[in-house]
């Protein structure tokens, strides 16, 4: 196959911000969908990582953006209010449980978001210390890979005060402890001595590890790991930038674990494909200074608008409902995939957050590296999009449109059980990964 257009973009735009797994140049996109170079249909399962969480093209979405670049409310809320930013930031709260005077910060990304956070916590209670997971992967600007644990960013400068602790995989597992309770034990001994609890400003969490290999942690972790921080003082900061906004079946993914986080970073979904992030937490972090954490184009209108188009397009269609059901069904069939294929060492997830991490042998659990570039190149070919994630480059990572279909989810089922097959059985040359190292 010749790929003119993707030829083009590798001699025009910046390496510096490829991730990339197959030659993929789309031209556009309807629904689940996005239009390849070639004109193929591609079904999207992974909704660039989550951002186009009503898919491509959605009316709503159109509409409100149309309709806030029409008649925009500004471009910036630094020196001046504006009203689709205020209503966007009582919506956020509304949604969002908590006590205490509040306020939410809007930011681009999930990096600046995550950074601000970092930030602010440490200056704003002056506690030097941080702790994050190993495998987090908290965003790509130097504040926000400060407090990040992922193995793709090895090399870069972490937070002086940062200390790293493994993540609760159950598949996995820390002191082959699945429940997590040895690594619980872990983290109080580490805040009784080397990382004192009273001396750390925050505890980051991924509710669902998504970057790190799509880990669900075992049930009550996170809650109890909240009792230890609440008694220290330690504010808890849930990353929902990839699984929050309605992907796993709840609006926050962290409402799965029977806890209040302190502060709830959002993103990627949250804007429906355009830039736009939100940080809600209390007033005393968030408001403790003036021209603390600037960028000009704070609380845009079209970003704005875009969210409210989110936010009423998941009432309106159900879609938190529908992530959960669909989701529930695709992860049952990629389940049973597991018969058919001795590769998959694990399928998990919720609502439409699924990984399905690969092995050579699934008593080793040998992670199946190759594999997993070969079958992600293979789905290509057969018109799926789809990444891979993990520490080891091993896991499938599903995040489709919140509108998918179950009709579409069979598609995808059927797509992934054939790209395993002529990966596994050599179909796939060596030659085509060249160039497509991923992470
Ligand atoms: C993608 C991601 C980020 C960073 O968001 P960007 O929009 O890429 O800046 C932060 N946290 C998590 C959990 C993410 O998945």
């Amino acid at each position: 196959m010749a790929f003119p257009l993707y030829e083009k973009d590798q001699k025009t735009l910046s390496k510096l911000q490829n991730l990339r797994f197959f030659p993929l140049a789309v031209t556009g996109g309807n629904g689940s969908y996005v239009i390849a170079e070639d004109g193929r249909k591609l079904l999207d399962l992974s909704a660039s990582w989550g951002a186009a969480s009503l898919g491509h093209g959605h009316p709503a979405f159109v509409a409100a953006i149309t309709a806030a670049a029409a008649n925009p409310a500004g471009a910036s809320i630094l020196s001046a209010a504006s009203a689709p930013a205020i209503r966007l930031g009582e919506r956020l709260l509304a949604l969002t449980p908590g006590t205490g005077e509040r306020r939410v910060w809007l930011g681009h990304s999930g990096s600046d978001a995550n950074e601000t956070v970092a930030r602010a916590v440490v200056a704003a209670t002056g506690r030097k210390r941080l702790i994050a997971f190993t495998g987090a992967y908290h965003g790509g600007t130097a504040g926000s890979m400060a407090v990040s644990g992922h193995s793709a960013q090895e090399g870069s400068d972490k937070a002086e005060g940062l200390s790293l602790v493994p993540y609760p995989d159950p598949y996995r597992p820390f002191a082959d402890d699945p429940t997590g309770a040895a690594l619980l034990d872990q983290i109080e001994e580490l805040l009784a001595g080397p990382c004192p609890g009273e001396e750390t400003a925050a505890f980051f969490i991924e509710p669902i590890q998504s970057d790190g290999g799509l880990i669900v942690p075992p049930p009550g972790f996170f809650k109890r790991l909240a009792e230890i921080c609440a008694r220290y003082g330690i504010l808890t900061v849930s990353d929902e930038v990839k699984v929050g906004m309605g992907r796993t079946g709840r609006l926050h993914c962290y409402m799965h674990e029977d806890f209040t986080p302190d502060i709830v970073v959002c993103g990627k979904g949250l804007g429906g494909g355009v830039p736009i992030s939100a940080v809600i937490g209390p007033a005393s972090i968030l408001d403790f200074a003036v021209c603390f954490s600037m960028q000009t184009l704070h609380g845009n209108a079209i970003s704005c608008g875009a969210s409210h188009a989110v936010l009423d397009t998941i009432e309106t269609e159900k879609l938190i409902d529908n992530a959960a059901t669909v989701g529930g069904h695709l992860l049952n069939s990629l389940e049973s995939l597991k018969e058919k294929h001795a590769e998959i060492g694990e399928v998990r997830g919720r609502g439409l957050a699924i990984g399905v991490e690969l092995v050579t042998d699934r008593e080793t659990k040998e992670p199946a590296k190759k594999l997993a570039a070969k079958v992600v190149y293979r789905a290509f070919e057969l018109g799926l999009v789809v990444y891979y994630v993990g520490m080891n480059s091993n896991v499938l990572e599903l995040t489709p449109p919140l509108t998918l279909s179950a009709a579409e989810a069979d598609e995808a089922v059927a797509i992934i059980s054939d790209a395993i097959s002529d990966a596994a059985a050599g179909r796939v040359d060596d030659a085509k990964l060249k160039g497509f190292e991923g992470w």
